[in-house]
């Protein structure tokens, strides 16, 4: 549905049965969850959809190994199960990473689980082999009955530095297994929203629509496309902001109580071919010098290396700063000594808070990654309860949703109907299973759809299976490739625009596509898509100036790119 058509449904009816305030990974999986099973519900998100911490993660869906030493057995277990649901149920955007863990120590590290557990060491401390090795086993055995991906492997030094020859020559040996990755955690996002819509009329999730107050039995939404304000008035509230949350809390009136603390942590994208050529398509996940777990990660032509975890009270200003750059480039040196890597060779940084549960003291390393369900009963002065989604994990999303999904549903006294564990996500639905079966994918949609058959697995590729979708709008009419950028063509930009809610400039750049994050972005390129936005969404040259001026701002504020004079 359209964002038009969504907010004049809203306005319509403002009675609804639930309002979700934020729409990242947590907000919208609730709202897919609700939507099954028949709940009218609302979902508005301040911003474009999964671009507050969503968009800042890591990229992978994994169990986390590094919890097991904080006794987040639970959440281990859960994580695991969900990184292989997502390995099913969106085989187009989780894809399996063989990680590889440098090790330079047999036996140290074997008193950090224990000492942790009881509280008595707060700083991370160095693991050897044995503690990999514990941790990895562990691992595998947690998803022994329906293993997807090979088990882990340890080499030793020399048959290590064979597969990598690069890495640093001090290691006693190196460790491989598998978890996953997200090479557009974004789109999920994005694909959810649209399959909830799908599933059921009356749910709806709207874009740069912020809640800003709440009173006896409404809350107050503003558009922040026009500055309109209006009311709805919902059942049961929940607060899925993310770090945001006890911001949203506090203009709803229930301010009262302090949910998150949450860290900062940034990534830089590097154009980095030597790196990149290292790495040998594995992820190198390793304890840096200062017993940090930090990460190098292969993303197609670019390198992501990450991340930093510090103490932020304030999400808005979430960005890569002077010393992480530094931080994160020189901690290359402790797996590829031989390596260099300069500041020129950045492309692009992104930096987000983690929604963390709040906690005095600790070492931010040993605040849970887990999360919970923070209840605000409704009382005399506000008729609907406010239910806040703390932490978790983007691996962990689905499973979250289903509890919360349980909680909301208890309040409207329905049972639930439908479960998302088996759901296909998006372009996940249909998709082919073995290797021969997606080669033949695009082969097959050719003989419905007139276009090359390299543009076919193009699309296939960047689309799973909603590729048969778009091919069938492109070929619908003439079409080019963009001039500033020719792996996308205008038709492919102009369907995006039509289908997938964009409504700014940088919803195209920074979330459709990857065209920002792998340093893609130039001033022709900026002005050949805003041209077309300027055509397909009936935008002003006012508009279209603003739009451009804000996304070069943006790229620059926020993700360090200077582009050349824009305009
Ligand atoms: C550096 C880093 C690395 C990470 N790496 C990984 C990883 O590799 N794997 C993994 O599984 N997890 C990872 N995580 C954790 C994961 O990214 C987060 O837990 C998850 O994305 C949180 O999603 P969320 O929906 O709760 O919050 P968010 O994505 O922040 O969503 C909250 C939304 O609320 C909106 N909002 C705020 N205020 C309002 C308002 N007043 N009205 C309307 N909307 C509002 C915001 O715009 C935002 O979109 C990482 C996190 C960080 C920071």
């Amino acid at each position: 549905m359209k964002r038009r058509d969504g907010l004049q449904a809203i306005k319509g009816n403002p009675d609804v049965s639930v309002l979700i305030i934020g729409g990242g990974v947590n907000g919208i999986g609730l709202f897919r969850d609700l939507a099954l099973n028949g709940v009218d519900a609302l979902l508005v998100d301040r911003g474009d959809f999964g671009g507050g911490t969503s968009a800042g993660s890591s990229h992978m869906l994994h169990g986390g190994i590094r919890y097991l030493e904080n006794g987040e057995f639970r959440l281990v277990n859960e994580a695991l199960h969900e990184r292989d649901r997502m390995l099913r149920n969106a085989p187009h955007y989780a894809k399996p990473l063989r990680t590889t863990i440098p090790v330079f120590r047999w036996f140290s590290g074997l008193l950090n689980a224990p000492l942790k557990f009881l509280n008595l060491l707060d700083r991370p401390g160095e693991r050897g082999a044995l503690v990999v090795k514990l941790g990895l086993s562990f691992y595998d055995f947690l998803v022994r009955k329906e293993r997807q991906m090979p088990r882990h492997e340890f080499r030793l030094r020399q048959a290590a530095l064979s597969e990598y020859p690069q890495l640093n020559p001090a290691i006693v040996c190196a460790a491989s297994y598998y978890d996953a990755w997200m090479p557009y955690p974004e789109r999920i996002c994005l694909e959810m929203a649209l399959d909830a819509e799908a599933s059921h009329e009356a749910a709806h999730a709207l874009t740069y629509v912020s809640a800003i107050a709440g009173d006896r039995d409404s809350v107050t939404l503003r558009d922040e496309l026009c500055g309109e304000e209006f009311r709805i008035r919902p059942k049961v509230v929940v607060n899925a902001g993310g770090p945001w949350i006890d911001v949203v809390n506090s203009g709803l009136g229930r301010g009262e109580q302090r949910f998150i603390g949450g860290t900062k942590g940034s990534h830089l994208v590097l154009d980095h071919p030597e790196l990149l050529a290292a790495a040998r398509d594995s992820e190198i996940f390793f304890e840096n010098d200062d017993g940090r777990i930090v990460l190098i990660l292969p993303y197609f032509d670019r390198v992501m290396i990450g991340t930093t975890d510090i103490r932020l009270d304030q999400p808005d200003e979430a960005v890569a700063s002077d010393f992480e750059i530094d931080y994160l480039l020189a901690m290359v040196d402790r797996v590829f000594p031989g390596i260099r890597v300069r500041r020129s060779q950045i492309v692009f940084t992104f930096s987000a808070v983690r929604p963390l549960p709040y906690s005095e003291s600790g070492a931010t390393g040993q605040i849970s990654r887990d999360h919970s369900i923070r209840s605000l009963p409704a009382d005399a002065e506000r008729a609907y309860p406010i239910h806040s989604l703390i932490g978790g994990k983007w691996t962990t999303f689905r499973a979250f949703a289903e509890q919360a999904a349980d909680v909301v549903l208890r309040d409207l006294g329905r049972q639930r109907r439908a479960h998302t564990r088996d759901l296909s996500i998006g372009g996940g639905r249909a998709y082919p299973r073995d290797e021969s079966a997606r080669d033949q994918w695009p082969r097959d949609l050719q003989a419905r759809c007139d276009l090359p058959l390299e543009r076919l697995r193009q699309l296939f590729e960047r689309y799973g299976t909603r590729a048969e979708a778009v091919a069938a709008f492109i070929a619908q009419a003439k079409d080019k490739p963009l001039g500033a950028h020719t792996a996308y063509s205008e038709r492919e930009i102009v369907f995006i625009l039509e289908h997938e809610k964009v409504a700014r400039l940088d919803d195209l750049l920074l979330r459709r596509t990857l065209m920002a994050m792998l340093g893609q972005v130039t001033p022709a390129l900026l002005h050949e898509l805003a041209e077309i936005c300027a055509a397909t969404l009936n935008w002003s040259a006012e508009r279209k100036a603003a739009e451009i001026e804000r996304a070069v701002e943006l790229l620059r504020v926020k993700h360090r790119v200077e582009l050349e004079a824009a305009s």
